[in-house]
């Protein structure tokens, strides 16, 4: 396609809206912060404003064993399967599955599958995922952080997998490094991992000198942030860091790991993000990537600045320019 009939067809597509109703049977108990409200929040936002009018509502399916095997071990997709038959049960002291959270897990994972199908099919002009459980402190053999499958990462995979697409890039701003990923890819030169969190702070990676091993040194850049950074220390650090690093590799293809958790309401955290912080993060990363572009929830406990902040981020992935 030409640059100007795609530019045209890319604005007259619609943003996806990847969700299912599964999600919110992943029952974590009473008194967890990830919890099924928090995505009944985000929609009932969506749809007070009516922004959920200019968005492809697109239920997935789950995700092909084998796609999420791209990420981990078969002996551990097994164990998370047993565990939610023998729930409720604890994968680590902050992980909590029930009977329906591995399918919930499935359909996550299977959610940014059918999201990067949208975006690269021309169906989509980007997506948004509204999933739980979230994906980045999975690791390849481990949950980790409320996170059993790794969604961003099985996503990444699946898209080199399907698509024979070389170079992808994940921005992930969620307030907690995202070690999962950094792991997954850490000796991988094909997949640029690009963290900014707040430092030091769970799960205790994220240090700015681990940049990655063997053929992937250089490909993982570790942005730790203050605690008490806001819009304008990001915003500088996109400009200075993220920005020029993003050109430099060239992706065809980005995720952005979109956890809100580094609002300042946010109990999770002590960052001062707003709403205005996320939607220029978002349209600095958009600018760079038009047409294919997948955005993935991960945390995000507020349920006020969750929604306001995701509302914020979807807005601007609805934006034509
Ligand atoms: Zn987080």
């Amino acid at each position: 396609m030409n640059k100007l009939v795609q530019g045209l067809a890319l604005n007259t597509m619609k943003t996806g809206l990847i969700y299912h109703p599964i999600f919110l049977q992943h029952d974590t108990g009473d008194h967890h912060p990830e919890r099924a409200s928090r995505l009944q929040a985000i929609l009932r936002k969506l749809k007070k404003t009516g922004l959920i009018d200019k968005l492809d509502l697109v239920e997935p399916g789950a995700a092909q064993v084998e796609d999420v095997a791209l990420a981990h071990s078969r002996d551990y997709i097994t164990s998370v399967e047993e565990a939610c038959k023998n729930a409720p049960a604890n994968l680590d002291p902050d992980t909590v599955v029930s009977r329906d959270s591995y399918r919930a897990a499935l359909f996550a994972a299977g959610a940014v599958v059918k999201a990067a199908d949208l975006v690269i099919n021309g169906e989509a002009r980007n997506a948004f995922c509204m999933v739980r459980p979230p994906g980045h402190h999975a690791r390849t053999g481990q949950a980790m952080g409320f996170c059993l499958f790794n969604n961003v990462a099985i996503g990444a995979k699946y898209v080199q997998k399907r698509y024979g697409i070389g170079r992808i890039a994940i921005i992930d701003w969620d307030v907690h490094h995202g070690n999962g990923t950094e792991e997954i890819f850490y000796k991988d030169p094909s997949v640029l991992y690009i963290s900014l969190h707040q430092y030091p702070h769970y799960p205790g990676t994220g240090k700015a000198g681990d940049t990655g091993e063997d053929r992937g040194k250089g490909f993982n850049l570790n942005i730790p942030m203050q605690a008490s950074s806001g819009n304008d220390e990001y915003i500088k650090v996109f400009k200075d860091k993220v920005t020029p690093k993003l050109k430099d590799f060239n992706p065809e293809f980005v995720f952005i790991s979109a956890g809100f958790d580094g609002h300042r309401d946010d109990p999770l955290s002590s960052t001062n993000l707003t709403e205005t912080g996320y939607h220029e993060m978002t349209c600095m990363i958009k600018e760079l990537a038009p047409g294919r572009l997948v955005s993935v929830l991960e945390g995000g406990y507020n349920l006020f600045s969750l929604a306001d902040s995701a509302h914020s981020h979807i807005s601007a992935l609805t934006l034509t320019n």
